[in-house]
């Protein structure tokens, strides 16, 4: 039997600003795929070049200053130096985004229903009335209470989580066949957290959507997706089935983001370990590797730029796995 090809497949995609003169690569030669109903997680702190990477494949980095180079193939048609025209029909349609701020989404002066209603419009032929029905309907099916009044009310007139729930209705209002979301809980409460989490998991049973889903938060990503990848400073430093990488994280930056996730039984440690300093600036990206300066197993070998190699079902940019060395143990945080 022939395996699915993927929906989206990356490979060697670099994004670099000019600056000064020069190109500073913000994104590296990242590569991953996305399969059909699959949900990859992408993390990393800031500054890792998650956004960067999912807005030059949708095409939002449309500048002269700008240089994406690589290969991002979405159902077989390269998006890499697709024209802006062509991104228009696609976006929305196939691919659809889900941003952190509804708030900043949003138009202000346009009702939450107005605004489904003309997405909806432009990419199909219906009528306003056609329009607005399914406008209802999505409303409704992302918990929204009483959604035909509150097709009627502005962005400012809902709660945090409801401006979220209308931004995913927004986002699957043409039934798009992927969805990037861009840290989509980060400004929610827990609760509301859970709520849309769990929404998103739905996404791919009731829409039949794959998701690449971005975010800083490892507690997120191992409660929602299949598949994980982690940038550092803008590279690949793991990638494999989230199964895998939170049972054995082969990257010590992966076992550091682990460790830093609160457990959710047993005694609560006093005090979570934290990563120490901070990814560097992409100008001060050290030849070697990038996370060298805050890893605990920093040795001579790393001032060589590790490649990206196989372990087990994971692959991992960092030199022990190839050197036999042990890898980074889970830390027991201190128990109060
Ligand atoms: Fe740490 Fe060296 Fe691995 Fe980088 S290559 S993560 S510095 S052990």
């Amino acid at each position: 039997m022939r395996a699915e090809a993927p929906l989206l497949e990356v490979h060697d995609l670099s994004v670099s600003f000019r600056s000064r003169g020069r190109y500073i690569p913000i994104v590296e030669k990242v590569s991953f795929s996305v399969g059909s109903r699959e949900i990859l997680g992408i993390v990393g702190e800031s500054g890792s070049g998650k956004s960067v990477t999912a807005m030059a494949i949708m095409g939002l980095i449309d500048a002269p200053d700008v240089k994406i180079t690589g290969s991002a193939r979405f159902r077989g048609q390269e998006l890499v130096g697709l024209p802006q025209k062509a991104f228009r029909h696609l976006r929305g349609r196939d691919i659809a985004m889900i941003f952190q701020d509804p708030m900043t989404a949003f138009t202000p002066v346009y009702t939450i229903g107005w605004q489904i209603d003309e997405q909806i419009r432009a990419h199909e032929a219906l009528s306003k009335t056609g329009a607005r029905a399914r406008t209802v309907q999505l409303l409704g099916d992302m918990g929204v209470p009483d959604p035909e009044r509150t097709a009627n009310r502005y962005p400012h007139q809902l709660s945090g989580g409801l401006r979220q729930r209308a931004m995913i209705a927004m986002a699957l209002s043409c039934n798009p066949v992927m969805l990037i979301a861009d840290e989509p809980t980060t400004a929610l409460d827990v609760t509301v957290q859970a709520q849309i989490l769990d929404l998103l998991r739905n996404l791919r049973h009731n829409y039949g959507s794959s998701v690449l889903l971005i975010t800083h938060d490892m507690g997120v990503v191992a409660e929602t997706c299949d598949n994980v990848m982690v940038l550092y400073s803008g590279r690949v430093a793991e990638r494999g089935p989230g199964e895998a990488i939170f049972a054995q994280p082969a990257h010590p930056y992966t076992a550091a983001l682990l460790d830093s996730i609160p457990p959710l039984t047993g005694p609560r440690p006093a005090r979570l370990p934290s990563i120490a300093g901070s990814p560097p600036a992409p100008l001060e990206r050290p030849s070697g590797c990038a996370f060298a300066p805050r890893c605990h197993y920093a040795h001579e070998s790393c001032v060589m730029l590790p490649p990206l190699i196989s372990y087990g079902s994971q692959d991992v940019a960092c030199v022990l796995p190839v050197e036999g060395r042990p890898l980074p143990p889970r830390v027991v945080a201190d128990v109060a």
